[in-house]
């Protein structure tokens, strides 16, 4: 029985889904697997585990399982219906990579997908749970697809155990062909329960032009017109990154401060007591992270998750932040005189918000609260607010309609983040949001000609990226034949092909025999079983070239030294972007001195010598190294040129690799080491052929001056696979070394082909 406030339950009755109750508890009582449909805000979230709950899906301690592909629905949910629910966070609780608030009494327990992934690595029949629901599946994140092919198979073995488990698929769109009509995965076309929502009209509006840049530019003067002519309701913009929505806000705060005080004076009252607070959090951080950093951690269970689970919008959102400070300057500069010319206008207060994945949560929190009385709320956002999460009270929407994602060559695995246009029904999801209490409006700033242009769907993911991570999680499940494997779509033979043989190439899969590969190399592809190699890697969250260098570095004292280069690598981005143009005189010396000391420390860190041809992944070991020597204060980060969180996230990395290798071999009887002395000599030796063997696919030659019949190879590197040159980024320290050989993290395209986390390599 469930003690609702009347409050809350009159909410809820508002909710579409309410009425559905019934014949959604009834499909699943008599279905092992259903399928619901809803607009987003219908309620699927907040109620289909309540119906669950009280239907007694949870009696024997058995969990309600719920996946989520971001981090912040796992939690803002979570919090949501425990409140609802008027139940503790003991029993209605939440789970991500980092941390969580799962007890014994766990009842309802929101994770992201990479975990219920990870669960299934340990107990392949998920016997704890009785139902699992797989939400946000419209969404087609790479792990909901595996984990929706993986169910498929668990639902028929418990069956057969006479243990049935439910399995419960919500979607935000009826694009669900990809589930219902797919023999492989379900031969049974599973029900598709419609919700019907109560969705207002919504006018949508395009641009007669589309801006050809400033989009942001024509994001503000859009929220402007609208709070200064349309009548109350809220505004929601969507914008691509970060920085974006960081600007913006300023800007709509400068241009519509809050009355009372006088505007500029209370303004600066609220960024110094803003300042002195985020000043005194990253101090009390700084604290707690200094506590995290003492001997045997063990941050949580978890301690292997896939990397990169809930990742994607950080991952974009943080290679925002490189231009933060450069366009805010810009901005404060340029715009605020010229473009808004007037006065700020306190008559017409606005309460603007920011809402992005990397926000901390009470801040998201925010944007569930109703606006202070007399105020119109504006919320800016990224495209967290497509279907995660659902805004109360917004009218207008304002979509500059692009969204940062990162693209891969499915072959030589460049990446590069790029901004693009969404799909159609991305930005018919943004147009969405306005009709949820009353009829709304939706500006598109971009014209209609442009929008037939769009794609129809984002395509999945998983057809998107490199997978040779998800073929080695599923050989560590024993999933022999992943081209049979039932992915709802699966991804492309390159892509499995590049995978399977970069993973035999690493030992983490047994090579086909001689005679073998001549005969049925066809047949034996993509089939081959994984080695006692493999398992180990698999055991550790982070890609399987980096798995290798972990499992390669026992001898010598090496563990602590590899472990802290895989974090340091996989976290990314460690060092801030100093590249980028200034906005004034002032602007460019402070860029230019901070560049100097930067390039000094990492001259530093790198060494001479012997340490100096470990490159660029020296410089990452000497930075966390001297950082955490420090005690890892923001100020030391700010100094050197590193980037705060980058440096917490790798902390933590590397105290879930630590507690991994204890695990997988416990006679190491590793800690974190907040001393940690630097690699001698021959350990760097070591360092380098362990770093060679795991990037060995990423080998490139410098090309020599005989060959240099055309300008563009001068200085340039050759790989295998790419026809085109490849440089050393500017910012390595191996950048004039120029080593014959030398192995490279990754390729990013920019203007240039640039290899980052450079390392050379000695050739005998
Ligand atoms: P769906 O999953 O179908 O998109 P949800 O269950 O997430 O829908 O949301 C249902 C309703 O609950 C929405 O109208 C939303 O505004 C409201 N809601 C969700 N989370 C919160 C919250 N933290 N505070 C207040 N209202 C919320
Ligand atoms: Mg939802």
């Amino acid at each position: 029985p469930v003690n609702r406030s009347p409050e809350m339950q009159e909410e809820r009755l508002k909710l579409p889904i309410l009425s559905e109750e019934q014949v959604i508890m009834e499909a699943v009582a008599e279905h092992p697997i259903v399928i619901v449909c809803g607009e987003t805000g219908s309620g699927k979230t907040t109620q289909v585990p309540q119906f669950l709950y009280e239907a007694g899906y949870s009696s024997d301690s058995s969990i309600i399982g719920i996946t989520e592909p971001r981090r912040v629905a796992a939690i803002a949910m979570s919090q949501r219906v425990a409140k609802e629910m008027n139940l503790s966070q003991r029993v209605v609780s939440y789970q991500i990579r980092y941390e969580g608030n799962v007890t014994e009494d766990t009842r309802i327990k929101f994770m992201t997908d990479g975990v219920l992934l990870k669960e299934i690595q340990k107990d392949f029949l998920l016997l704890r749970y009785k139902v699992v629901i797989i939400d946000e599946a419209h969404e087609r994140s790479v792990y909901t697809d595996i984990l929706i092919g993986l169910l498929s198979r668990i639902v028929s073995l418990r069956a057969k155990r006479h243990l049935p488990l439910k399995l419960l698929i919500m979607s935000a769109t009826l694009r669900v062909e990809d589930f219902t009509q797919n023999q492989r995965l379900f031969a049974q076309p599973p029900p598709v329960i419609k919700v019907e929502s109560r969705q207002f009209p919504v006018t949508v509006h395009f641009n007669k032009r589309t801006p050809l840049e400033d989009y942001s530019g024509e994001c503000f003067r859009k929220v402007c017109k609208i709070h200064r002519m349309l009548p109350a309701g809220g505004i929601l913009v969507f914008l691509t990154g970060q920085a974006e929505v960081h600007a913006l806000c300023r800007r709509l705060r400068k241009a519509f401060p809050p009355a009372r005080a006088r505007p500029q004076e209370r303004q600066d009252q609220e960024d110094s007591v803003e300042e002195t607070r985020k000043y005194k959090k990253s101090r009390a951080r700084a604290k707690k992270a200094r506590a995290e950093a003492l001997p045997q951690i063990n941050l949580d269970h978890y301690s292997v998750l896939p990397a990169g689970e809930g990742d994607e919008d950080r991952e974009a959102e943080m290679d925002d932040e490189e231009g933060a400070v450069g366009s805010d300057l810009e901005l404060d500069l340029g715009d605020d005189g010229a473009d808004e010319g007037e006065q700020p206008d306190t008559s017409l207060p606005l309460h603007v918000l920011l809402l992005y994945s990397l926000l901390a949560p009470e801040k998201q929190a925010q944007v569930f609260k109703p606006p202070p009385e007399g105020t119109r709320l504006c919320v800016v956002a990224t495209n967290v607010a497509e279907t995660s999460l659902t805004i109360p009270g917004i009218k207008y929407v304002v979509d500059c309609g692009k969204v940062k994602k990162r693209y891969y060559d499915r072959v030589t695995g460049v990446s590069s983040f790029r901004v693009t246009w969404v799909s159609q029904a991305s930005a018919d999801q943004r147009a969405g949001r306005a009709g949820r209490t009353e009829p709304g409006h939706c500006y598109r700033l971009y014209s209609s000609a442009v929008f037939g242009d769009f794609e129809q769907f984002p395509p999945p993911e998983i057809t998107r990226r490199p997978v040779e991570d998800l073929i080695l999680q599923m050989k560590a499940l024993n999933i022999e034949k992943v081209i049979n494997f039932p992915f709802p779509t699966p991804p492309s033979v390159d892509a499995l092909i590049a995978a399977e043989e970069l993973l035999i190439a690493l030992g983490a899969l047994q090579a086909p025999q001689k005679t073998e590969r001549v005969k049925q190399l066809q047949s034996s592809r993509l089939s081959r079983p994984i080695t006692a190699l493999g398992r180990t890697m698999a055991a550790f969250p982070v890609a399987p070239r980096y798995a290798k260098m972990l499992a390669l570095s026992r001898q010598h004292g090496c563990l602590p030294f590899a472990i802290t280069i895989v974090a340091a690598m996989t976290v990314r981005e460690l060092f801030e972007e100093l590249d980028r143009p200034a906005a004034s005189e002032e602007e460019l010396a402070r860029l230019k001195g901070r560049r100097a000391r930067v390039a000094q420390m990492k001259r530093t860190w790198a060494g001479q010598g012997a340490s100096l041809k470990l490159g660029d992944l020296m410089v990452l070991l000497g930075a966390v190294g001297a950082c955490e020597y420090a005690g890892c204060t923001p100020q030391f980060c700010e100094a050197n040129g590193l980037r705060y969180k980058a440096i917490l996230e790798t902390r933590r990395l590397r105290g879930q690799l630590t507690t991994a290798v204890n695990a997988v071999c416990p006679e190491a009887s590793l800690f974190m080491d907040p001393k940690m002395q630097p690699p001698t000599e021959s350990q760097v030796t070591y360092l380098r052929q362990i770093v060679t063997a795991g990037l060995g696919d990423h080998l490139a030659r410098r090309v020599q001056s005989e060959e240099l019949l055309d300008a563009k190879w001068r200085n340039a590197y050759k790989t295998p696979l790419l026809d085109d040159p490849v440089f050393i980024h500017p910012s390595s320290v191996l950048f004039k070394e120029l080593p014959e050989f030398v192995v490279y993290q990754e390729i990013v395209e920019t203007t240039k082909m640039y290899m980052k986390g450079v390392c050379a390599v000695e050739m005998q």
